[in-house]
């Protein structure tokens, strides 16, 4: 059994008990770690209050030294962690080092250049002084999907601010948090300004939201766990920031390159096996090109080879347990059972070993069924044509309770940018622009509250304060 980390050492959990870590491609127990118990929180919050002082009066540049020697050893290290993530979460090997590993290094690099270059206390208002000061003791709850990537999301604009951090790991694929913080020890971070404890969102999770000495939660997963989590930090009037579930929409004009919009619409829908909140689930088509576009898709679905994390030829590895292979499952049949045409793939296990789900793409898919407002977060593609104008299709895009990410394909950069921006949603691909990991992330109506990334994600982190002269 591993131990938690807590105030710069290595201790068992008060608990005893343990979590087993499955690896999903071939099923089998690959580790365990502790579930911890209300006392681990208590430790681990009460490390973080007093490591409080010390790390937010240490020079903000001095703070990016050690989160640039972290960043530094994750990158020395790839190999390693690429291996953690691809084993208990199943990811491909290619998709765990480039997309789970580095672009997550990158990010934490990010941070330790924003704490030297982010001015905390030079700004005036009139007879005013404008500091910035960090929040306090964060609470840093992530989700399994992007194991590491989420938690940098969060501990590197965290720590750059000034704040201390606990962190609650998923306990579905928790091992990517235990190298971190094995790496923060080892650039030595100062004691108890990282603490992780391990262990379940309901016990663990709320014990953390709900403690007095937390300050602030930040918290990457459900919308039903984030509802839960923001009513139980409001009776401490908390500072909370949300990021949750999504149902993005492709939206492709008429006279947009189709080939390349399916391909690429096919490419986001299926990374990580579709387990990515800003996954384009749904592909609005006119009607004119629509027969078109789903043979595309399908042919572009042909090429996800299933198989191995570790088999080179693998695009798409095996979900992440068994409960949610089973969901995805339900809810590819609850797709036929809607009258949604299945395309490609379907609920026969691709492999005997292993959580897999083969590549699926339903066409005939209509606004309001389950499987066109419903987070999959696996690799199903649902198509949906309109056959009105402009105006439809982006209803159909904003027509679900979230609002995270989304893409549109156009004739013209100025079209789409003018389709983007009636999208109820964070952020738009126009014509496959990149993910830009400095530029805000986040979501509108249900899929969360306030931005990661760049100068936006260290605001979080940040109070205001105004000193009168
Ligand atoms: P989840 O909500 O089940 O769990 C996320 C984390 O919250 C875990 O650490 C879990 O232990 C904890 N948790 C669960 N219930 C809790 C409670 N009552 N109190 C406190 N903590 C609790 O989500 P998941 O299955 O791990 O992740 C998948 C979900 O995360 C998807 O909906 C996905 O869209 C979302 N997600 C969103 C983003 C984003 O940036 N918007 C990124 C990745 C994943």
């Amino acid at each position: 059994m591993r131990h938690l980390y807590l105030n710069g050492a290595w201790q068992p959990s008060a608990s005893g008990e343990g979590i087993d870590v499955v690896n999903p491609a071939t099923e089998e127990t690959v580790d365990r770690v502790p579930a911890g118990a209300a006392a681990d929180v208590e430790a681990a919050v009460a490390a973080a209050r007093a490591a409080l002082p010390a790390w937010s009066g240490t020079a903000p540049a001095d703070r990016g030294k050690v989160l640039a020697a972290a960043a530094d050893l994750i990158r020395q290290r790839s190999d390693q962690m690429a291996r953690i993530i691809a084993t208990d979460m199943g990811a491909p090997y290619g998709v765990a080092m480039k997309v789970q590993t580095l672009m997550p290094a990158g990010v934490l690099a990010s941070y330790a250049e924003l704490a030297a270059a982010y001015d905390f206390e030079g700004e005036r208002v009139g007879n005013s002084r404008i500091f910035r000061e960090p929040v306090g003791v964060v609470a840093a709850i992530t989700p399994w999907n992007y194991p590491l990537h989420q938690v940098l999301c969060k501990v590197g604009p965290a720590l750059a601010a000034g704040c201390t951090v606990v962190l609650k790991p998923s306990e579905v694929a928790p091992l990517a948090a235990f190298a971190l913080a094995g790496i923060f020890d080892e650039v030595g971070l100062p004691a108890g300004v990282f603490n992780m404890v391990s262990g379940y969102g309901p016990t663990i999770g709320e014990a953390l939201v709900s403690h007095p000495d937390v300050d602030m939660v930040s918290f990457t997963g459900s919308t039903r766990a984030g509802r839960r989590v923001a009513a139980l930090a409001a009776e401490g009037v908390k500072r909370v920031a949300l990021e949750l579930g999504g149902k993005s929409a492709s939206v492709i004009l008429p006279d947009a390159d189709l080939a390349t919009a399916v391909k690429v619409t096919v490419a986001n829908a299926f990374l990580n096996s579709g387990q990515t909140c800003s996954a384009w689930s749904r592909m609005i088509v006119h009607r004119d090109r629509y027969d078109e576009a789903v043979e595309l898709a399908a042919r572009a679905a042909a090429k996800y080879t299933v198989g191995d994390p570790f088999d080179e030829g693998t695009r798409l590895g095996p979900l992440v347990s068994a409960a949610q292979r089973d969901r995805v499952v339900r809810y590819i049949n609850r797709g036929q059972e809607e009258g949604a045409r299945l395309i490609t793939g379907g609920v026969d296990r691709p492999l005997e070993r292993g959580f897999y789900v083969e590549p699926t793409v339903f066409a005939g898919v209509e606004p309001g069924m389950v499987i066109e407002q419903e987070e999959i977060f696996g690799p199903v593609l649902a198509a949906i044509p309109y056959t009105r104008g402009e105006d439809e299709a982006v209803a159909i895009a904003n027509g679900t309770p979230y609002g995270l990410a989304g893409a549109v394909w156009a004739g013209t950069e100025e079209q789409g940018v003018a389709v983007a921006r009636r999208l109820r949603t964070g952020q738009v691909s126009v014509n496959g622009g990149q993910f830009n990991p400095r530029a805000p992330f986040g979501g509108y109506k249900q899929s969360g509250l306030g931005r990661e990334l760049g100068v936006f994600g260290l605001e979080e982190y940040l109070e205001v304060k105004s000193v009168q002269l």
